[in-house]
């Protein structure tokens, strides 16, 4: 399913009628739709030998975390942890790796991965995670900050979502800047002082090689209280531009609930 989905624009814009294209992509595969239903592919005759059913939207997204759990199980993790700022050891004889997830550690292990110590039942987290020890890094973190429309190829809602996301931390950030700004830390970040001029600007690492930058400005006289997200240019090396946008999501709702 995930090779149907790789092919597949991934803008989700539904013009075949499905909710995304992951959902067109199982679809595809359980030989309910044709890959040409999609407008932007060329028909190629090809339909999946495979006869899976079609469940619920969590189920689509367990069965592909399920798979991508299972290409990273045939991964050689020693060669993939430097790559990706993760520490490796071998447990029982079972190659594992540690990562901070928005600056809390997340273990892969032969069990699957573990979030906090807990085992993680999150679909999204696990296919951050898997996406992001998959693509085994393999780019320089470049240090020059882009927005999200930077890259080619990204998803219209996922641009939406970044305005959305600026303007509730701008809102949460003026309501009580001193709590806010605690959340920030335990989220790992630090204080930035770069040469464009904020109120606040901070550094945090959503993963070990995507770091995030965050800056405000307070409102005066004649603007509201504004926020910018900006990522490093090498993001969409490290993990899919559908991905980051749920990553960025995740640490939006953990800065202002
Ligand atoms: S029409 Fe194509 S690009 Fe649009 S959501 Fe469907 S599969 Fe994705």
């Amino acid at each position: 399913m995930l090779e149907i989905y790789k092919r597949l624009p991934g803008t989700n814009c539904k013009k075949c009628g499905e909710t995304s294209c992951m959902a067109f992509a199982l679809k595809v595969k359980a030989v309910q739709r044709r890959i040409s239903e999609c407008p932007y592919m060329a028909d190629t005759g090809e339909a999946s030998s495979a006869n899976e059913p079609v469940g619920s939207a969590e189920d689509s997204y367990s069965h592909v975390a399920n798979e991508m759990e299972e290409e990273v199980r045939n991964t050689d993790l020693k060669g993939v942890a430097p790559a990706i700022g993760a520490d490796f050891e071998v447990v029982d004889g079972v190659q594992c790796i540690r990562l901070a997830l928005l600056n809390r550690p997340c273990e892969l292990r032969k069990e699957g991965l573990f979030e906090g110590g807990e085992q993680c039942r999150d679909s999204w987290v696990k296919m951050i995670v898997y996406d992001y020890v998959r693509r085994k890094g393999g780019a320089p973190v470049t240090g020059d900050w882009v927005a999200f429309d930077h890259f080619p190829r990204t998803p219209s809602h996922i641009k939406a979502f970044q305005k959305t996301a600026e303007d509730e931390l701008a809102s949460a950030f003026d309501q009580d800047r001193a709590s806010f700004e605690a959340r920030l830390v335990q989220q790992g970040s630090t204080q930035e002082h770069g040469q464009i001029r904020a109120d606040y600007s901070c550094r945090l690492d959503l993963l070990p090689r995507i770091p995030l930058l965050l800056r405000f400005w307070a409102a005066d006289d004649e603007f509201p209280a504004s926020c910018k997200l900006f990522v490093d240019s090498s993001a969409n090396q490290y993990l899919d531009m559908e991905f980051l946008g749920h990553l960025v999501e995740k640490f939006v709702k953990g800065v202002t609930r």
